[in-house]
């Protein structure tokens, strides 16, 4: 229903993804289509996610078209995001194929809400996914995503065992999933299930769609949940949607070298070297080039 059918298509960076550790700097042609598979109360995007493809104003523009797109304003990566790419899986699939073909690399933004045989088909077509893990508690999901955590962590675990680049995001919502027992088991997951090495983003929430009655998280919670995050033994943990904050940069484990420095979606420094700290030569994990 929705195939080739896009109802919005931007060009941006990377970051805004988020994705740190893949291609930084580069420009994401960056696609979606009408729907979603869940419905959460803080969408930020709920005006084309939840609403049905008739509703939205879409246009023509097949996979082929996509990938000349890409190539004509020079992206190196195509994102399938914005709306959960879930519900365009052949579209998304078919464009990955047609992309690999040119170079063009794809990268999928999802809340990993789906079934393990078509996450592995996926996987063998795309270069990195992003995974919104937006709590740790099936209350959570049953209340405010209408979904289920379960199937999410598998989708986990399944990118992880695909070697697929993988980030995660953890949206942090003032008083429903940013206690520091929550925070602290996301992590120890994580560090167990997945290991220390991919990078988690502890987002800020701001008020919109159904959930306008929270405020915007304050960033002691985002700094919180960071330090959780390193103390159980994350290598990579962010801070994001506050531009400016050191935690944007990445920080090589071993000499704490500045190997990235970012504000908001600009890249100011890498000082990675063959995939290593310029400056003690620890491996970086990531795909820099
Ligand atoms: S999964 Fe993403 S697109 Fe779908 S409702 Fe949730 S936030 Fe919106």
């Amino acid at each position: 229903m929705v195939y080739g059918k896009a109802c919005s298509a931007n060009i941006d960076p990377i970051e805004k993804k988020p994705l740190f550790h893949y291609l930084p700097g580069s420009s994401a042609l960056s696609i979606a289509t009408a729907g979603c598979n869940v419905n959460c109360k803080f969408c930020q995007n709920w005006e084309i996610s939840q609403v049905r493809p008739e509703q939205v104003t879409h246009y023509d523009f097949p996979p082929q078209a996509v990938v000349q797109s890409a190539q004509k304003n020079s992206c190196p990566v195509i994102a399938y995001t914005y709306t959960e790419p879930i519900i365009f899986y052949e579209y998304m699939y078919d464009t990955s194929v047609e992309a690999r073909k040119k170079g063009i690399k794809s990268v999928v933004i999802t809340g990993g809400y789906i079934n393990p045989e078509p996450l592995v088909e996926l996987t063998k077509v795309v270069d990195a996914i992003k995974v919104d893990l937006k709590a740790f508690s099936e209350d959570f999901y049953s209340s405010y995503v209408k979904g289920k955590l379960e199937p999410v962590l598998e989708a986990i675990k399944i990118i992880a065992q695909n070697n697929i680049w993988m980030e995660i995001v953890y949206l942090v919502i003032p008083t429903l999933n940013d206690s520091a027992k929550e925070l602290r088991s996301v992590c120890q997951w994580i560090r167990k299930e997945i290991g220390p090495d991919v990078p988690i983003h502890f987002s800020r929430f701001h008020p919109m769609y159904l959930m306008k009655n929270l405020p915007s998280t304050p960033i002691s919670t985002l700094e919180k949940a960071h330090k959780i995050a390193i103390e159980e033994g994350l290598h990579y943990a962010y801070v994001g949607n506050v531009p400016g904050h050191r935690a944007e940069n990445t920080y090589c484990p071993k000499c704490q070298n500045t190997v990235v420095q970012r504000t908001g979606y600009q890249i100011q420094k890498i000082g990675i070297v063959a995939g290593r700290c310029e400056n003690c030569s620890t491996p970086i994990p990531g795909i820099w080039s």
